[in-house]
């Protein structure tokens, strides 16, 4: 297969991905410039700090309809710098769009299942990034004495979230093969 022209891949799988803006592959985007900090506070983006250093938080608030970037031409340089596993291949050539698309299928319908978990165990709070919601839930004390439908979404959720995670590793963040 051919390389692919980065703007057309932004275009096919990003907008339908999204997975590195919302909270589910990071929980953060460090900023490195001033400049950065200056312009997405003139926007009232809220940042996060850490003595001097300054946090795009996610769940991305620049994350516009349909998977835009909403600051996409002046985005951080780390954003502009990031290219998960999935989509070098793609770019490279190696692995078809059908495929890609197919992994982030699989991602996003994995994550829907972990958000109904966590929505029938009391946690809905969308604004913060996945695994920390899903870190909350499990953190509670198990009590046996609950109805064994908790108990059951509770392991639901605990190998549901683990499935995830070795998913994102194998697929988006590792260098070697993509598609399996
Ligand atoms: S995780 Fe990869 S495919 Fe998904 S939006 Fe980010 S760069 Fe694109
Ligand atoms: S600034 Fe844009 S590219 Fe960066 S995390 Fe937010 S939506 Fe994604």
């Amino acid at each position: 297969m051919a390389a692919k022209d980065s703007q057309a891949a932004i275009s096919s799988l990003c907008r339908q991905c999204t997975l590195c803006c919302t909270g589910v592959l990071f929980v953060d985007v460090q900023l490195q410039h001033s400049r950065e900090v200056d312009f997405l506070e003139e926007r009232g983006v809220d940042l996060a700090w850490d003595q001097k250093e300054a946090y795009l938080d996610q769940p991305c608030d620049c994350l516009g309809e349909q998977g835009c970037c909403r600051i996409y031409e002046h985005r951080p340089s780390m954003c502009a710098a990031f290219e998960c596993s999935l989509l070098t291949s793609y770019l490279g050539g190696t692995v078809s769009l059908s495929d890609c698309q197919t992994q982030v299928q699989r991602a996003h319908a994995m994550i829907a299942e972990i958000e109904s978990l966590l929505q029938a165990l009391g946690q809905d709070d969308r604004s913060i990034p996945l695994f920390y919601r899903i870190e909350e839930v499990l953190a509670q004390p198990w009590d046996l004495a609950e109805p064994a439908l908790i108990q059951k979404q509770r392991e639901k959720l605990f190998e549901g979230s683990g499935a995830l995670s070795a998913f994102l590793e194998e697929h988006f963040l590792e260098k070697g093969p993509s598609v399996s």
